[in-house]
């Protein structure tokens, strides 16, 4: 029971005519990082979504670390999660300090409590000190994309919510971030949901892998068990693209 961070139950999500998620039975770890694959449309962004609270199903029940998701208590919620989107979601008239520092701001945190997470968390991305005072427009995508990790693991959050944090970088710059992903998951246990079309990046940071397709549920299970026996067509396709 403690072992599940998040629990999906008979989950639909409809939008007029289209069905985004169609009864998901899910249980999401406690600890390890779980990726979410699919290809585009498959409903990943919108099961994300209605773990925060940003969205709420149109049938069934999502439970977070046991307990149903109170909606009229989504601020405290949302403190035990971070959330990071493609781009980075960044505050576009705060600079990279203020945007990652917000959230222990907004809770009344010490000075020196703030500044301490912040530059643990700094250092643990590589990001360079002398971009703390610029603004978001001001830095490359893998800047962007460090800056908003940092924000969203600011509260040490129990829970890690990634929407293809990494999707828009260059291969080089994505390689970097993904051994910076790697040092920060050793560094600090949590649950991560991952939402990636890609793969061979769930397949370098993920310990279990879901599979969706058309708001279904297609495989879930432990990373080598989806290599070694994938279900269908469409998981063997997706790790087709798998390189190594
Ligand atoms: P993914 O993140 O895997 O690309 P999404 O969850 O964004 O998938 O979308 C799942 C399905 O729901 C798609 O068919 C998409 O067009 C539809 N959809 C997503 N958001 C909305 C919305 N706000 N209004 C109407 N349809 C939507
Ligand atoms: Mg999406």
């Amino acid at each position: 029971m403690s072992n599940c961070a998040i629990r999906f139950k008979n989950i639909s999500k409809k939008y007029d005519t289209v069905t985004a998620l169609d009864l998901v039975n899910l249980e999401i770890n406690d600890h390890i990082t779980t990726a979410l694959v699919g290809e585009s449309g498959s409903g990943k962004t919108t099961l994300l979504r209605l773990v925060n609270g940003l969205m709420q199903p149109s049938g069934g029940q999502v439970e977070i670390f046991g307990d149903a998701i109170d909606y009229e208590k989504l601020p405290d919620m949302r403190k035990k999660m971070g959330y990071a989107v493609q781009g980075g979601g960044l505050f576009p008239h705060m600079t990279v300090y203020q945007n990652i520092t917000i959230m222990a701001k907004l809770e009344n945190w010490h000075e020196t409590r703030i500044k301490e997470r912040a530059d643990y968390l700094i250092e643990l991305v590589n990001l360079q000190k002398d971009l703390l005072d610029r603004f978001p427009h001001e830095l490359s995508g893998g800047q962007r994309q460090r800056v908003s990790l940092c924000r969203a693991l600011m509260l040490n959050p129990s829970l890690l919510l990634l929407d293809e944090p990494f999707s828009a970088l260059d291969p080089i710059t994505k390689g970097y971030i993904h051994e910076e992903f790697v040092k920060l998951q050793k560094a600090e246990s949590r649950a991560i949901l991952l939402v990636t079309h890609d793969m061979e990046e769930a397949v370098k940071l993920a310990d279990n892998i879901v599979i969706i397709k058309k708001g279904k549920v297609i495989q879930n299970g432990k990373v080598e068990e989806i290599i070694a026996s994938p279900k269908n067509e469409y998981v063997s396709n997706l790790l087709d693209k798998v390189t190594d």
